[in-house]
């Protein structure tokens, strides 16, 4: 078991060590096929409704330069930035083996080792800039676009349809922000992340059942409770 699990965290175990657990169904500490199915779809269709809303400002200008900065960005995010600075440092990132098995970013490659240890100030602060720029460039394109659209003296079908996608991706960001705030920032264990809520008698409970980490996070001035 160890091989497959090299940090012994409780989250890539065999499950023993959860039924003593006085956490248990406080985090969502295991792969949970479900959710992601779920997650997954939410993330699709917001990046989908974004790149084709992206697509059709691009078709109209005959200017791909926003579409080609935001599929680099998209890129760069989730394959290099956001696991470097964010997943390198969540227990999901612990298991041995070359693809992400979370129940978000499933079947990513992992190019970085894991961290046990919280994220830094610089790390966050770069992901913060990162993820925002994925998650609000689309929305401020589309607004531009309308601007853009009304302005050229596009037809009333092009004007509707780039107001229609704007009023479309507003409503899926809400969606999924409620969904990642509802189910997931409140049990997700990579407590390294800015808009993770886990309460901390549950985070510290966490915490110390994997020693490994403890010793990175009391390192890095922790203090559990
Ligand atoms: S915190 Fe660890 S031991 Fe407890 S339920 Fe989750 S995976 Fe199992
Ligand atoms: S931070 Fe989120 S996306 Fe990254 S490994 Fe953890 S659960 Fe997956």
């Amino acid at each position: 078991m160890k091989s497959k699990n090299p940090y012994s965290i409780c989250t890539w175990d065999d499950g023993n060590s959860c039924k003593d657990c006085n956490i248990e169904g406080s985090l969502i500490c295991k792969t949970d096929k479900k959710f992601r199915k779920k997650f997954v779809f939410h993330h699709l269709t917001f990046r989908a409704t974004a790149f084709l809303g992206l697509f059709l400002i691009g078709a109209f200008m005959q200017n791909w330069v926003l579409i080609t900065i935001y599929a680099i960005g998209v890129f760069l995010n989730f394959a290099v930035l956001e696991p470097r600075l964010l997943c390198s440092h969540c227990p999901f990132y612990a298991e041995k083996g070359f693809f992400l098995r979370c129940n978000t970013l499933y079947g990513m490659p992992k190019i970085w080792r894991y961290r046990p240890g919280p994220i830094t100030k610089p790390e966050m602060i770069l992901q913060l800039i990162s993820g925002g720029f994925v998650d609000f460039f689309p929305i401020a394109s589309f607004i531009y676009g309308i601007f853009v659209f009304y302005n050229s003296h596009a037809t009333a079908v092009e004007l509707i349809s780039m107001i229609g996608f704007t009023f479309i991706l507003l409503v899926m960001m809400i969606q999924l922000h409620q969904t990642i705030k509802g189910e997931v920032c409140s049990k997700c264990p990579n407590f390294s992340c800015a808009m993770n809520k886990v309460p901390k008698s549950i985070r510290d409970a966490y915490i110390k059942r994997n020693p490994i980490m403890k010793e990175a996070w009391e390192k890095s001035g922790y203090k559990i409770g």
